[in-house]
């Protein structure tokens, strides 16, 4: 779909109009906001603002790679909250085959999301008009009853509301990145990230989750066929999901919850919960089941037992659990697995779980320096202290960013310096209450600012897939017109920008 003129929507013409409500950010998150204010007919205008070319697209739907699968089966991926089956439907007027068990392509999802705000905008009509600018908001001032939004060309935008629908930021974070040097270092989420690699060189890899498995699925894909290193400090990868062989046997629904929410108190101290969790695990294979069905069926009580976790018992789970859940509960889909199995059996994939110390130019690449998992201070020849990988480049693959303070984006930075967000528990995403209003500085909820998707990290812990994003994005829809007056946004906005 097009984009419009920002300057159609520039002050004065917006400051008397309808209540707006400007959304930044046109991945999942953002579209599918836009896709339930534009369902409810909300006496609202919706203006999203995205700095790709293509909208619902974001970080994970924007893959041209078709061996880049979805990592939740089809029946789970529905745009809608009370229709979970909504993508299968739409996917099978394309693939016939598909069935509520299928692990299609991400790129088709990223259609499906834009076919869905087009058939939104269609049916809406003038009921709830909507506009999409490209571009990018650098800035952003709210005050009583609205928000002046500015973007890189320079324009302005006025809002009643705005939904901060950023979602992932790149770039690592690790020590080894400060001084690294720029060139041989690639980014897994830039287009280019695995173009022109020099042939016959080994690429090392920083990360083994599933930004991972993405780089070495398009290394295959593009007919490379050196040998590929891939360093994290645990070493390890996401499970496979179990194949689900026929339409018949599609787990069409959510599995049931596990029965741990129900046992006694909800667990206040992390070694608790996860005792508890294994506990579940071993009863559940034991009866015959299998431990996907207990971290499954935990998904709609992930939330509130992450809320219920005081500050520092949460802190802990981060550091020493949390790594070993999100392999567990984001999973890869069985064939991706089984060509990540055969890279490994052939010996082409070799794993490190080690510590990345430095990442140095060479005159061939670059040289990874890595301290493996357990080195002992001293080191032998079998285990030493530390080892090196060459290169011909270094592809980061660490995800994405969990502390916005540091990512160096201006609207971010300065929306931290004014005072109107602050980080979320433990510093990640962003702090909001329970509707996804943001808190400031002091704690106050905005009047004016909303944030939903990986934003709300800190307070959530479990928000960046769809089932997640759509209950928000649903909500929201629900909340945000009334919050909407179209009221005169003041000149001292803009002035604040
Ligand atoms: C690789 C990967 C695979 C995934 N697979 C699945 C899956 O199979 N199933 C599932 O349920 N979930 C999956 N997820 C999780 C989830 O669906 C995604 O995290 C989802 O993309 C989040 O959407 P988002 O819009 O919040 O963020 P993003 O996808 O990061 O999109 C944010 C958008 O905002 C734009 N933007 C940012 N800042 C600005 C600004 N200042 N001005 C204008 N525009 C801006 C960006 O250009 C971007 O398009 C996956 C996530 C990843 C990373």
């Amino acid at each position: 779909m097009s984009f419009d003129n920002p300057s159609f929507l520039s002050f004065p013409r917006l400051r008397f109009e309808r209540p707006t409500v400007a959304i930044v950010g046109g991945g999942a998150s953002g579209v599918l906001t836009a896709v339930q204010l534009l369902r409810r007919r909300s006496p609202v205008r919706v203006v999203l603002v995205e700095e790709r070319p293509r909208l619902g697209r974001g970080v994970a739907y924007g893959t041209t790679c078709d061996s880049h699968l979805l990592n939740v089966p089809a029946a789970g991926m529905g745009a809608f909250p009370d229709e979970p089956g909504h993508f299968l439907h739409w996917a099978r007027g394309r693939r016939p085959e598909a069935h509520g068990g299928s692990f299609l392509p991400r790129r088709l999802y990223g259609e499906y999301l834009e076919w869905c705000l087009e058939e939104e905008i269609a049916a809406a009509r003038r009921r709830t008009p909507f506009t999409a600018i490209q571009g990018r908001v650098t800035a952003l001032a709210s005050g009583p009853g609205g928000a002046a939004l500015r973007l890189a060309g320079g324009e302005t935008l006025w809002a009643s509301q705005v939904v901060l629908a950023m979602g992932h930021s790149a770039g690592a974070a690790e020590a080894w990145s400060a001084s690294a040097p720029r060139g041989p270092i690639r980014d897994a989420w830039q287009p280019d990230a695995i173009a022109g690699l020099p042939p016959g060189r080994p690429v090392v890899l920083i990360g083994t989750g599933l930004t991972a498995v993405d780089v070495m699925l398009s290394l295959e894909e593009a007919g490379f066929d050196g040998p590929i290193h891939a360093v994290s400090r645990r070493g390890l990868f996401p499970q496979p999901h179990l194949p689900v062989a026929s339409p018949a046997a599609a787990p069409v629904s959510v599995p049931p919850p596990s029965a741990l929410p129900g046992r006694g108190a909800t667990p206040e101290r992390a070694r608790e919960l996860v005792a508890a969790i294994r506990a579940e695990i071993r009863l559940a294979v034991a009866l015959g089941g299998d431990w996907r069905t207990v971290v499954d069926g935990l998904r709609p009580r992930t939330q509130a037992l992450w809320a219920a976790l005081p500050e520092a018992e949460r802190a802990r789970l981060h550091r020493h659990a949390l790594r070993y859940w999100e392999v567990h509960r984001h999973r890869m889909a069985p064939e991706v697995a089984g060509r990540i199995e055969r890279l490994r059996r052939s010996g082409r994939l070799q794993v490190t779980a080690g510590h990345v110390l430095s990442v140095t130019a060479t005159s061939g690449g670059a040289a990874v320096t890595v301290r493996p998992r357990g080195a002992r201070a001293a080191g032998t020849a079998s285990h030493p202290t530390e080892l090196t990988l060459e290169g011909g480049a270094v592809i980061r693959c660490t995800g994405p960013r969990e502390h916005l303070d540091s990512v160096g984006d201006p609207l971010l930075d300065g929306l931290f310096a004014g005072g109107d967000a602050r980080p979320g528990g433990l510093g990640l995403g962003l702090a909001v209450d329970e509707d996804g209003r943001l808190l400031d500085r002091a704690g106050e909820p905005s009047d004016t600012l909303w944030a939903l998707g990986p934003l709300r990290r800190g307070a959530l812990l479990e928000t960046t897939a769809i089932p997640e994003i759509r209950e928000q994005a649903a909500a929201l829809a629900r909340i945000l017109p009334e919050a909407a007056v179209a009221v005169e946004v003041g000149y001292a906005l803009e002035e604040a920008l």
